[in-house]
């Protein structure tokens, strides 16, 4: 009570003057001026991808002379941090990836001694941003308040647009980095392994013989493919040569495990850590086999949504004008080859490495699953894929369980997404799907939410394996990762069985 009572109002607070002043577009921008330091010095900072993934992006970058560090996993006392210098009601993502960036730079200052003005001049961090119908239009501005307020006022951030291709900040007048056709083949080269590798580690981990030698294969691969980066040889050859390193690994596939499909927001439903409070790791241990979201997924729902837009722009306009719009011919063209080839590189990467079974997502055939339930136009978040996603488990038996992860208060995925999976799961009562929100805390109640959806899973995954007669004399190929049947069976023993 005596420390209320001591409390002081800030002056500010008794002043009304804003009342009759003329309103004016509020920006965000720093109280002085900072002399940055020339390109060739400037660091990159990034990451908040999949572990594998942020290693080989640097690596990928840095064999283009560019001067990047992925900053390491976000973790519970990031979260923390990004509480501390964050507004109140963000979304998880925004806590974790912006107390990241905070509690880097304050250990470089406070650790390596380096001080506060010469990280502003030297060092850009690069995030994701775009306009949306959530908050993830204000995390730029997110970012700034924090840096602010942790004493790094003017740091540069610069943006990728996940609708609009690629811009800088708007006060960086020099771009730093030249976003030329090499600098994207490049970096898709590298999240396209990486959800590769991810893929593979996903579908053998649970059946390793060994305790641990799946991660330490693929931690050899991660090794060979950044090597490969930086020493300029072919990815596809060095994709070859994991193969070898996999085949090594002993595998015992036929335990009828249940699987569990991971989708959700971005964010959530990919991170490997205290975001989601170790979502995957969490349900091996348990006993599944995960199939997680690759990063590929969603740059295939943006090529998608901006082809869609095209189409719409060009219908309305053929029925105004009667000229032809060449420039959207020409982003058509560019569209297709994109998509063209990202295909191309999964495809070839997929092969040499050993994964068969898996396919690019067909996102007209998912956007036909989920049309009847989703308006497709309707963007922000995973925008209609979360509903086709379920509806695609389903109607092809591709999982015992899936489960839709996303931060509290997720506004395209726990407000629109979730209230329309209700109506997916009442007119589909055979599918096992839990919707589930992380909020940084709590994670004793989130476990336990995931161990009761299991249960029933685990029955599923036993009952499908049971009903199938085991032949007397196993082939050896069944315990090679390299034979991937595909069939309706949902579960990886009940495949392998069901194909011999
Ligand atoms: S999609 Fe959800 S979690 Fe992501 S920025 Fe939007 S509201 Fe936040």
């Amino acid at each position: 009570m005596s420390a209320c009572n001591s409390m002081k109002y800030q002056e500010s607070n008794d002043n009304l003057q804003f009342l009759h002043q003329e309103i004016s577009q509020w920006r965000e921008s720093p109280s002085e001026k900072t002399v940055y330091a020339p390109k060739e010095e400037t660091i990159f900072l990034s990451g908040g991808l999949t572990l594998l993934q942020d290693k080989l992006i640097e690596s990928a970058l840095n064999s283009l002379g560019i001067r990047y560090i992925s900053l390491p996993n976000p973790n519970f006392a990031s979260f923390q941090t990004g509480k501390a210098y964050g507004n109140r009601g963000q979304c998880n993502p925004t806590y974790f990836t912006v107390g990241n960036l905070v509690k880097y730079l304050q250990k470089l200052r406070d650790e390596q001694g380096v001080s506060a003005e010469e990280i502003v001049r030297k060092y850009v961090y690069v995030t994701a941003g775009g306009c949306g119908p959530c908050r993830f239009g204000m995390y730029i501005t997110e970012y700034k308040k924090a840096l602010r307020d942790a004493g790094f006022e003017g740091l540069r951030i610069t943006a990728f647009e996940h609708n609009k291709g690629i811009y800088q900040g708007e006060e960086i007048e020099d771009p730093l980095i030249e976003y030329t056709p090499t600098f994207f083949v490049t970096l898709i080269k590298a999240v396209i392994i990486g959800d590769i590798i991810n893929i593979l580690g996903y579908k053998m981990r649970p059946y390793e013989a060994e305790a641990g030698s799946v991660d330490r294969a693929i931690e050899e691969c991660r090794k060979l493919v950044a090597d490969a980066f930086l020493q300029k040889r072919s990815p596809l050859k060095t994709m070859w040569r994991c193969r070898s390193i996999l085949e090594k690994v002993t595998l015992n596939r036929l335990q009828p495990k249940p699987k569990v499909m991971v989708m959700g927001e971005f964010w959530a439903a990919m991170t490997e850590g205290d975001g989601n409070y170790n979502l995957h790791r969490f349900l091996e241990a348990e006993g599944a086999e995960c199939i997680p979201q690759p990063i590929i997924n969603r740059l295939m729902l943006s090529l998608w949504e901006a082809e869609q837009k095209l189409y719409q722009s060009e219908t309305l306009e053929s029925e105004t004008s009667k000229s032809i719009d060449f420039s959207a011919v020409k982003t058509r063209m560019m569209l297709k080859a994109g998509k063209a080839a990202v295909k191309l590189y999964f495809t070839l990467y997929a092969k040499a490495i050993g994964l068969h079974d898996y396919h690019i997502p067909n996102i007209d055939k998912l956007a036909d699953y989920s049309k009847s339930y989703y308006t497709l136009e309707c963007e922000g978040g995973e925008g209609h894929l979360e509903v086709a996603h379920l509806l695609e488990s389903v109607k092809e038996n591709l999982a015992h369980l899936v489960i839709s992860v996303k931060p509290f208060g997720c506004m395209p995925s726990s407000a629109v997404s979730d209230g329309i999976q209700s109506l997916v799961t009442a007119r589909h009562p055979e599918a096992n799907f839990l919707a589930i929100e992380t909020s940084g805390e709590g994670a004793a109640n989130f476990h336990s939410r995931v161990q009761m959806a299991l249960f029933k899973a685990k029955q599923a995954a036993k009952e499908e394996f049971e009903a199938l007669k085991i032949p007397e004399k196993l082939p050896e190929k069944v315990y090679n990762y390299l034979y991937q049947p595909t069939n309706r069976k949902a579960g990886s023993a009940a495949k392998l069985i069901a194909s011999l």
